[in-house]
């Protein structure tokens, strides 16, 4: 583990083996360094800068232990602090309400959302049982009738891709009405999984190449018709800078409660996870390591300050 990093914090810290404490002059040598592995695994620039901040005081006159060289020291204490700042531990999906339970997908066109919409569909509709449902618990661990209804007007083939995972993962999806409008098709959603007892109801949005005010206002409409219970923005590891300015849009306008990190499976080092945090204070829930729909995981704060980290 760490091996990049170790290896540059190695080199700076050849010289310095075996002090008793970390110096000012030793830890920003060293927070160099971290800066540029947190650079490299795509965190937001204002964020790096931010986190650097905020373990600067922790590691100045931090005892180095005997077991370890002051380059591990730094290594441990950067990494406890990024395991904090992604959010410590696992973060549930809260489905405590009445039910139909919604939960609202929100993000740009392409970051997974119709994907990571029927993953977590299949996943609660499994319940303990299923592909990969060791991985899963809390909310997860419960068998629960889900409904998934795409809100997508005006992709033409989005509410049939929809239709089609749900086929695949045997999730039923409320049935398409042509030139129906987002909020109409809400309404029916709700009305039909009120009517036929369903736990969860599951809207997939729709999204755009970018933020745009239609799209924010149809979004914000929809929400407060359906009083989601979750709002996950969906976003893709591999946007790195560009995700923090759509979180933050949608955050500026939604009440998010989750993010639903995708493309974790790629070459991204999963920095977007911590500039998510970071930008919107909300904990990464789920995330997406593969296009089939079994390929979703619960986040782990530790893993994924690893591979930040190098
Ligand atoms: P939407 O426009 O936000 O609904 O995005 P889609 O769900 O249609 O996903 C866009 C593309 O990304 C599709 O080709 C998906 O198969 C792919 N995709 C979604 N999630 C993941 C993931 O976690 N890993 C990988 N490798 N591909 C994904």
């Amino acid at each position: 583990m760490f091996e990049g990093l170790s290896k540059r914090l190695g080199d700076v810290f050849d010289k310095l083996r075996g002090r008793g404490a970390l110096s000012e002059a030793d830890v920003d040598m060293a927070l160099r360094e971290v800066r540029t592995a947190l650079l490299e695994a795509d965190v937001a620039l204002p964020v790096v800068r931010q986190f650097i901040d905020s373990v600067r005081p922790k590691a100045i006159g931090a005892d180095v232990i005997r077991s370890v060289t002051p380059g591990q020291m730094v290594i441990k204490i950067v990494n406890d602090h990024l395991v904090e700042m992604l959010g410590g531990t696992v973060a549930d999906l809260d489905l405590n309400a009445i039910p139909p339970v919604v939960i609202l997908m929100v993000g740009l066109q392409g970051s997974g959302k119709t994907t990571s919409s029927a993953k977590i569909a299949y996943r609660l509709s499994q319940g303990p049982q299923g592909m990969a449902a060791e991985m899963f618990g809390g909310a997860f661990s419960t068998k629960r009738k889900v409904l998934m209804a795409s809100l997508d007007t005006r992709r033409p083939a989005a509410q049939h891709q929809l239709a089609v995972l749900g086929e695949q993962t045997g999730v039923p999806t409320l049935p398409i009405v042509p030139l129906e409008m987002p909020l109409a098709i809400t309404r029916r959603a709700l009305e039909t999984a009120r009517r036929e007892g369903y736990d969860v109801l599951i809207l997939d949005t729709a999204g755009r190449l970018s933020i745009d005010e239609e799209l924010m206002t149809e979004v914000k409409e929809i929400s407060d018709l359906a009083k989601p219970k979750e709002t996950l923005l969906v976003a893709d590891a591999m946007t790195g800078q560009d995700a923090v300015n759509v979180a933050k849009a949608f955050n500026d306008r939604l009440a998010v409660t989750g993010i639903v990190l995708t493309r974790v499976d790629g070459d991204s080092r999963g920095g977007a996870a911590l500039s998510m945090r970071a930008v919107t204070g909300r904990p990464v829930k789920l995330i997406g390591v593969g296009e089939k729909f079994d390929q979703l995981e619960p986040f782990h704060p530790d893993r994924i300050a690893s591979r930040i980290l190098g």
